[in-house]
């Protein structure tokens, strides 16, 4: 797996806002079928470089190839219908709505009327209810289905949120902060569930939790000030010296 092509690659990414540089020329090559988590202090320019890889934001410099394709200057709607999710917010869940329409409307809205590529399977109604179905089953919801979004628990919500995330049928998942105020029992689920969709995606993760990461990570890139400090395996970043002067000047 360690010689596969990269299905993501990122080169020479600089993002500038107005005089401040934020990213100053940053590499990242993402592995398919992988977990991909991006570390780094505050401030160091993960969510920058998030945005500008799921198309929120346009880099200043450097080019950005998913799966052979050239997407730089791509926007977030575009690089959807490429295979490339980013996990919604609760905010953006239907509180009064199903889990199950919540999970259908993301289905729908990843794939509007002929805007597919060519690897997306068919969006019939009968292929829309599978990917549903495979979503509730997989997010350990199926029982829930009905259940109105605004009712389920905090951590059901974050989970439900990947789920809006797989209903588009993405290549690359893009997760920020997926564990963000969770408790123990909810953490666990979670681990499972990002760990459960290197079977079939690839994730690409931010993630403040340590001992999260270092538990379900293939490769760790970390960040400092707009640059890649190190990247590599769980326990390579875990034995680094820089990565811990990286935490602790901060
Ligand atoms: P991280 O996610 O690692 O905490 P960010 O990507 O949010 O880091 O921020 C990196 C740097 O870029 C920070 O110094 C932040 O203040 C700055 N920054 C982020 N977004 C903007 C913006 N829209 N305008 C100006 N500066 C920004």
């Amino acid at each position: 797996q360690a010689t596969s092509t990269p299905l993501m690659q990122a080169r020479g990414i600089v993002k500038r806002f107005g005089k401040f540089v934020a990213l100053h020329g940053v590499d990242l090559q993402v592995r398919p079928r992988t977990v991909h988590s991006v570390i780094g202090p505050n401030g160091a320019g993960k969510t920058t470089l998030f945005h500008i890889l799921t198309g929120t934001l346009r880099a200043s410099e450097g080019s950005i190839v998913f799966d052979g394709q050239d997407v730089t200057q791509e926007a977030d709607y575009q690089r959807v219908q490429r295979g490339i999710a980013r996990s919604f917010q609760v905010t953006s869940l239907f509180a009064n709505l199903s889990v199950r329409e919540n999970l259908r409307l993301a289905a729908q809205g990843a794939h509007r009327a002929g805007a597919f590529d060519c690897w997306h399977p068919p969006t019939g109604a009968r292929a829309q209810r599978e990917v549903v179905d495979a979503a509730l089953e997989r997010l350990g919801l199926p029982r829930l289905a009905h259940v109105a979004a605004g009712a389920l628990s905090h951590g059901q919500q974050r989970r439900l949120e990947v789920g809006m995330a797989l209903a588009a049928r993405p290549r690359a998942i893009f997760l920020d902060e997926p564990t963000s105020g969770m408790g123990v029992d909810d953490l666990e689920e979670m681990k499972r569930l990002i760990r459960s969709l290197r079977d079939d995606h690839t994730v690409v993760l931010i993630e403040h939790n340590m001992n999260i990461v270092m538990d379900i990570s293939d490769t760790i890139t970390v960040m400092q000030q707009g640059r890649v400090l190190v990247e590599g395996p769980p326990d390579a970043i875990r034995s680094d010296e820089r990565v811990r002067a990286a935490y602790l000047g901060n």
